[in-house]
């Protein structure tokens, strides 16, 4: 990355300060994955005198573990992201939630509230197939994501439990930047469909609830793994359906692969955890050299790195 994709970001938030957000789900402990995630947050954050905001992305109550969450800040604060030791806040703050921390799981009247004025406005409708059923009426062949037929838009079916609630979208290009990836152009209706904001087990949706808090958190410069690339548009749909007029910029960033160098680094393929490392006695200078070893931005995998160095290595790589 060099200074051009920062070049015209000013005009591009029409002025608006840069703001970014770093938002894991505590479904398990940081790894590998996440450092470099945060690396490049923070990074591109100090580039363009940006501020990073925190959010738990707890929407899947299901999988996410407040066990998990007093992890995530023990590691941020530990790898120098957050300067605030966590234990010290929690007990400075005695209110349930931090100030500088929006939690999803503490949402559900907002979410309500969202989806009460998309439902009065006949953009949302409810749906009882199962993944299965839209599977077997798809041509799943000759689409890389499973696209939802709309089968229930006419039948006017009450939103009850055990069903789920799409939103009724129209078939459109819509076009966005990424400063890693360049201009873009996705249409929703062809890549999904419909889309659901609720599951049928009554969880929101990932798409959901993050466009509803990069909104109201006034996130305009949104740095995330490039496996996210592909739900963009549905974001931006939605993002205008709530009558956000502020633009935002994106940043894919490359994702670390798993030893077989085709996957993405994931908890499921047991990517072994930062608490782990950290107890074997790897220091965070250690890990941050590691992490940029795999992202091809450090010469050696066994030379430690600094956060400050691992920041301008990623801003300004060597030539
Ligand atoms: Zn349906």
């Amino acid at each position: 990355m060099t200074q051009t994709p920062w070049q015209n970001l000013s005009a591009l938030l029409a002025n608006r300060p840069p703001l970014t957000r770093f938002a894991p789900s505590p479904t398990g402990h940081l790894h590998l994955g996440h450092i470099a995630s945060a690396l490049y947050v923070w990074s591109i954050a100090k580039a363009v005198q940006g501020e990073v905001l925190l959010r738990i992305e707890d929407h899947d109550r299901g999988r996410c573990h407040k066990i998990f969450e007093e992890g995530i800040f023990d590691d941020l604060y530990w790898l120098g992201f957050i300067h605030e030791d966590p234990k010290v806040r929690e007990s400075a703050d005695s209110s349930p939630s931090h100030p500088h921390i929006m939690r999803q799981s503490e949402r559900e009247d907002r979410y309500r509230e969202v989806l009460n004025d998309l439902w009065n406005r006949s953009l949302v409708y409810a749906c009882d197939c199962s993944r299965k059923a839209i599977f077997e009426r798809s041509d799943w062949k000759n689409s890389t994501e499973l696209i939802y037929d709309g089968h229930c838009r006419h039948r006017q079916l009450k939103p009850e439990p055990n069903r789920g609630l799409r939103l009724k979208i129209d078939s459109k290009p819509i076009r966005f930047f990424d400063a890693k990836q360049g201009w873009q152009e996705q249409n929703p209706a062809e890549q999904c469909g419909d889309f659901l904001i609720r599951e049928r087990n009554g969880y929101w949706t990932y798409n959901f609830a993050v466009t509803v808090d990069d909104s109201d958190q006034g996130i305009n410069l949104i740095v995330r793994g490039e496996d996210l690339l592909h739900a963009t548009a549905r974001q931006l749909y939605l993002r205008e359906l709530l009558k956000n007029p502020n633009p935002v910029v994106f940043f894919h960033h490359p994702l670390i692969k798993d030893s077989t160098g085709e996957k993405k680094l994931s908890k499921i393929d047991q990517a072994e955890s930062l608490k782990t490392m950290r107890w074997n006695g790897k220091s965070p200078q250690t890990l941050i050299g590691e992490v940029m070893f795999l992202l091809g931005l450090n010469a050696s995998a066994d030379r430690p790195l600094t956060l400050d160095e691992a920041c301008h290595n990623l801003i300004i790589p060597s030539p």
